[in-house]
């Protein structure tokens, strides 16, 4: 394994985001954003890349759902001990917040790839006894707290990151800024490469823009306006007090607030999307910027069931690291395959059937959806028209939901209770599941273990999606609405199915959530539930395409050589 000095002897691509999920021992993350950072960095790790990635300790985590009997979510802290898994590097550094110095230390884990390699992790910290307990605390919540708070929090992930790999003694060729969380890194950037210069006429003539501007790469992730962090300028002074100068980030960040994508932008030579679609959708949020595609994927190994595990090993040696591999899933025997399936279903089912009086069994077709709840993604599409659902259904599908709402969400909190609610209402006819504390772990389970993986977010807001590419993973099969990834995965009936129109297809005064539902019943009715039972050999046809045509594609793999031959070598 590499040790710290060969670490810093050669410069590295430094990613930095808000959260990176790479365990459940390690709770730094909320959802989709998260995991898909860490299955970059361990993508980085196998592929031999020179890497480092930066983030925040979030000491007390995203949180820990617990739900009542009625669905009512109450958030309580995931609180974890850094100590037990890695180590407090001895350097540490002062960034001044509210005119007072606050100090950052630095965790340093290492994710370790199969072929002796690894990437360091360097988790932000400044729970210290030198810091007031205000400060101490800044480090503690992901996506918690006010603005205010989440203004420090994004200032010391930025410029404390930035200064912290220095102190590390870092050498850093490239900065990717995973989300707008981490802009702020562009201003420290920019005070490092300040012109030397003794007369100025024009003051944005002493920041060396195109400098920073060959340093960056910046991967927005979602059209939905909230996720674009915004700030007052006042808010900013009072914070980060005369870190950079007002007038001049006016015109980088937006004259009226700082709108943190767009700081992004403006300081990096290659944008992208995280899917072809949302490539377009960003182009005309944000006009006049070249942005371009690297469709998001899921790191094979971690996102694939033990029992799929053995039979890629037997049949296609190899996968993990090159999962190109799976273009001959062919060679795996039906049989084999199907019983892979079978297994990883039943102790699915099994876990349910103890944690619960869900009463579920192996042999129905069983349908998953779970990811953080939240209005767009329309959890609750399914049960549009409950008494349809109830005459398809009725002892031929069982379905099972996971996933967490946002403290604040209060739209998402109330998908969960209305979910409890029909679960109530369908009894005796389709059992329905909730599994509390959605993580990477259920994930796992729930992705392998189910036969048909839902999605029906609202048009066009799901900018890719990835747990859908977890499914295909292990040959479970995706009935979902044309957005993010799924369109360019999609080949209806080959691949799996969509749920509404193709999404050019969609007028503006459309009722597209009855379209969209109207849709997934007659799928579900007509497709998907005589197949299954009728026709299992085209199912097995099916859940061979998963593997040989998505999970062969939309792996992480795929994309870190994407983001080095497009983002980081030019
Ligand atoms: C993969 C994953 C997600 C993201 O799923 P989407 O389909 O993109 O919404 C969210 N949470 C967890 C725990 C995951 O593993």
């Amino acid at each position: 394994m590499l040790t710290f000095e060969q670490h810093i002897n050669e410069p590295k691509i430094a990613y930095f985001s808000m959260e990176i999920g790479l365990n459940d021992n390690i709770p730094t993350y909320s959802g989709g954003l998260g995991v898909l950072a860490g299955d970059t960095v361990k993508s980085a790790a196998d592929l031999n890349l020179p890497f480092v990635a930066v983030t925040l300790i979030s000491r007390k985590g995203y949180f820990k759902q617990s739900l009542d009997e009625n669905g009512v979510q109450k958030e309580l802290p995931a609180i974890w001990d850094p100590s037990a898994l890695m180590v407090a590097a001895p350097e540490k550094l002062t960034i001044e917040i509210e005119g007072r110095p606050v100090v950052l230390q630095a965790w340093i884990y290492f994710v370790e790839s199969l072929r002796d390699w690894n990437v360091p992790v360097i988790f932000l910290d400044t729970d210290l006894p030198e810091n007031s307990p205000e400060d101490r605390g800044l480090t503690d919540h992901l996506y918690g707290g006010d603005e205010r708070y989440r203004l420090k929090q994004e200032f010391i992930l930025g410029a404390g990151g930035v200064r912290m790999l220095n102190k590390l003694g870092f050498e850093i060729k490239k900065y990717h800024m995973n989300e707008g969380h981490a802009a702020f890194l562009t201003l420290e950037l920019l005070q490092e490469h300040k012109k030397d210069i003794e007369e100025v006429w024009d003051e944005m003539y002493v920041w060396d823009l195109e400098t920073v501007r060959e340093l960056c790469v910046f991967t927005t992730h979602t059209p939905v306006e909230a996720g674009h962090d915004k700030f007052s300028y006042d808010l900013y002074n009072s914070v980060t007090g005369s870190f950079f100068p007002e007038k001049v980030l006016r015109k980088l960040a937006g004259e009226d607030h700082i709108n943190m994508t767009l700081l992004g932008f403006n300081l990096s030579n290659y944008v992208n999307g995280v899917a072809k679609k949302h490539m377009e959708v960003s182009r005309h949020m944000f006009p006049g910027y070249k942005i371009n595609a690297i469709t998001n994927g899921v790191h094979s190994y971690t996102w694939t069931s033990e029992n799929f595990k053995k039979i890629f090993d037997k049949y296609l040696p190899g996968w993990a690291n090159e999962p190109e591999i799976f273009v001959r899933i062919g060679v795996i025997p039906d049989e084999e395959l199907w019983a892979a399936h079978m297994e990883a279903k039943k102790k699915l089912i099994d876990n349910i059937n103890s944690s619960t009086n869900a009463g579920m069994d192996y042999e129905t077709l069983t349908i998953g959806y779970a990811r953080r709840m939240t209005a767009y993604k329309r959890a609750d599409l399914l049960f549009s028209d409950i008494e349809r659902l109830a005459k398809i259904g009725d002892g031929r599908i069982q379905i099972i939901y996971s996933g967490k709402a946002h403290p604040k969400d209060i739209e998402g909190k109330k998908i969960i209770e209305k979910i409890f609610a029909y679960r109530e209402h369908l009894k005796g006819k389709i059992k329905v599941a909730f599994i509390p504390g959605y993580n990477m772990k259920t994930a796992l389970k729930l992705i392998s273990g189910v036969d048909v993986w839902l999605n029906t977010p609202l048009r066009p807001l799901e900018a890719s999606g990835t747990s859908g590419m977890k499914a295909a993973h292990n040959g479970v099969v995706n009935f979902s609405v044309l957005d993010g990834w799924w369109i360019e995965g999609h080949i209806e009936g080959f691949t799996g199915w969509a749920i509404g129109p193709a999404p050019s297809d969609i007028g503006p005064d459309n009722n597209i959530n009855q379209i969209d539902a109207d849709d997934l019943y007659h799928k579900l009715e007509n497709s998907v539930i005589p197949l299954y039972y009728n026709d299992r050999k085209t199912w097995i046809r099916m859940m061979q395409n998963a593997i040989g045509k998505n999970a062969y594609y939309f792996n992480s793999h795929r994309m870190m050589r994407r983001y080095v031959t497009e983002a980081y070598i030019k």
